[in-house]
């Protein structure tokens, strides 16, 4: 047997709690806590982890749970719960509840938390957080938090676009329906799709019905044809899940893979038939749709990368439920 992985037992470490403890936010990154602690007590982050390792390092991935939990004075077992970088150091890993929670590696990304909604808990600037592909919205505040939400001020306040914030409602209902695998394959590739359709070549302004206010202070004002801007991703949102339903549906998908004519105009109908009026015209004219869905992973369902620990060994192998 290796000793490696025992190596963080007897790696010295702190002995007593720190002044000030803080609470880890879920899915919380190491470093963001740390940063935060170490603020708690009016200490640099690199303080921080140099008591952490006993001056052994100066990395936040040499410090180990056992040494946090000291520090802050936080039970192991709530660190292991919320700070997914060191959840695989409990000594009791057995008795956590795995099952669905997010890991800390891709395709899951780091974004801050909902900026209203780190007010409310702390007073740091920014909590960042381990998000999965369906966290894009906080519900609570209707404030855009997935991709191109890079910072907190660049987080899109949807309180004028219910149907943007409920978008979210029915990308987490097709989870639980269908499993993150299925979901996020067909997610990818609807907006792959969308990003196609609506496309009016370089320098032009992409096709878009909604008229979304730009984040105070957010750097270009004369919104760019640019897919990866929280504004343009927040915008076509609803339209990427409405397709992502038809993809995963199983009576659905097969008119969109079909060789007939008469099979992919059922498709389209329908996808027409589910989009705002404005954008009727969009599903009507490009065959490129179909052309991307049978070339896509959608055809083979095949994602080997979980976002979340499986909870049976048939979705550890990318199957659905
Ligand atoms: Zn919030």
């Amino acid at each position: 047997m290796s000793v490696a992985p025992l190596d963080h037992l007897f790696r010295p470490g702190p002995r007593r709690a720190l002044p000030r403890t803080c609470r880890p936010s879920q899915d919380e990154t190491t470093g963001s806590y740390l940063l935060r602690l170490a603020a708690a007590n009016r200490i640099t982050g690199a303080d921080l982890v140099d008591y952490l390792t006993a001056g052994a390092s100066q990395s936040i991935a040499n410090v180990s749970l056992a040494a946090v939990s000291t520090a802050s004075g936080q039970p192991p077992v709530a660190l292991a719960y919320a700070l997914p970088e060191l959840r695989t150091q409990h000594t009791d890993l057995p008795r956590v509840a795995l099952p669905g929670r997010t890991l800390p590696a891709k395709p899951n990304t780091v974004r801050p938390a909902c900026r209203r909604c780190t007010a409310t808990r702390t007073t740091a600037e920014r909590i960042d957080i381990w998000r999965r592909h369906e966290h894009n919205i906080c519900q609570r505040h209707r404030l855009w938090i997935g991709p191109g939400a890079g910072h907190p001020r660049d987080q899109v306040d949807l309180a004028a676009h219910p149907d943007v914030v409920h978008a979210q409602v029915r990308h987490r209902r097709l989870i639980r329906l269908h499993g993150h695998t299925i979901v996020h394959t067909a997610y990818r590739t609807a907006g792959e799709i969308w990003e196609m359709l609506t496309h009016r070549g370089w320098g032009v302004p992409y096709a878009l019905a909604r008229d979304l206010h730009l984040p105070h202070g957010f750097g270009h004002q004369n919104w760019p044809a640019d897919p990866r801007d929280p504004v343009h991703r927040a915008a076509v949102y609803p339209e990427v899940v409405t397709l992502t339903e038809l993809l995963v549906c199983t009576h659905w998908r097969p008119f969109a893979m079909s060789a007939s004519a008469a099979d992919r105009d059922r498709f389209r109908a329908e996808f027409q038939r589910r989009l705002p009026p404005a954008y009727h015209d969009l599903a009507n004219t490009d065959l490129q749709l179909f052309t991307i869905v049978r070339h896509s992973p959608v055809a083979q369902w095949h994602d080997p990368q979980p976002e979340t620990y499986p909870s049976t060994p048939a979705q550890a192998q990318g199957a659905d439920r």
